[in-house]
């Protein structure tokens, strides 16, 4: 979809990616976007070393690498699409000093804030889904919202990732859990973050965009900018899905959404509706 960012896109070095980053960059400028913000995975500093799974996230030795190569990225692509230094960082409860510490090693243009871990475990990895029927989804909503809450007041946060990541597998609460939403929903605007709109729980078994219209509607009616991303693990991921994520942005009432560079977010209109999109394959 033309003009539009993708802020949420991974390299190899998570250990679930595959594919040169340069690929995801080439990819981006295939389909027309504006701009590419790789966004991979903060080392998991909140876990002891031995439990960090090489497979959810970099090493804390491949962080300088992974900063050059985005810098190196930008600068060959130049003149042909923004490429943005940007960081998907976990919050997690009780280790804002070492998270603070991480951030202030690279001038980023964007930093993601995601919660994914919750209770004392992976809310959305491949052995979540049993979590739901052992603890209850009420509760793993819940507390969820709570840590999602917190991270955006830290202020740490451009963009709130994946704002309804617990419906990942499918599993629902038997009813939204509406009071912890709206203090998520507050928080937001009280951090000054902004939410993506991401195609990724399309390609999960929920079948539906981060977030659910239920909640973008509300998103959007507390004045909270949005951006688009697709949370990109392959080159043919970049830009997924696009035009059903705009087309769900403007069915919520979206008029523009926001870009980043150097932290600060510059306001675009939403582009008119194109019947070239496509984006889907
Ligand atoms: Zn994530
Ligand atoms: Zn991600």
């Amino acid at each position: 979809m033309k003009g539009l960012p993708d802020y949420h896109v991974h390299t190899f070095r998570c250990g679930h990616a595959r594919g040169p980053s340069r690929d995801f960059v080439q990819k981006a400028v295939e389909r027309g976007l504006a701009e590419i913000g790789m966004t991979d995975h903060l080392p998991l500093y909140f876990l002891p070393v031995a439990d960090r799974d090489p497979g959810l996230a970099m090493r804390e030795e491949q962080f300088g690498g992974y900063i050059d190569e985005v810098l190196e990225l930008r600068e060959e692509f130049r003149g042909r699409i923004a490429v943005r230094l940007g960081l998907e960082a976990d919050y997690s409860e009780g280790h804002e000093e070492e998270l603070a510490r991480w951030l202030a090693r690279a001038d980023w243009d964007l930093v993601l804030g995601s919660v994914h871990w919750v209770a004392g475990g992976w809310i959305d990895a491949p052995g979540s889904a049993a979590r739901f029927e052992e603890e209850g989804a009420e509760r793993l909503y819940e507390e969820y919202y709570r840590l999602l809450a917190k991270a955006a007041r830290t202020g740490f946060f451009d963009v709130l990732a994946h704002f309804d990541l617990p419906k990942k597998f499918g599993h629902r609460p038997v009813s939204p859990r509406l009071a912890a939403e709206q203090e998520a929903i507050a928080a937001a605007v009280e951090g000054n973050c902004a939410v993506e709109i991401s195609s990724a729980g399309l390609r999960k078994p929920v079948s539906e965009a981060y977030p659910e219209a239920r909640l973008l509607e509300q998103i959007v009616a507390a004045g909270i900018p949005v951006t688009f991303s697709s949370d990109a693990h392959a080159p043919a991921e970049v830009g997924w899905g696009y035009d059903r994520t705009v087309a769900l942005a403007r069915d919520c009432g979206v008029r523009q959404f926001v870009s980043f560079e150097a932290r600060r977010r510059v306001f675009h209109p939403l582009p008119a509706h194109s019947p070239v999109g496509g984006s889907s394959r």
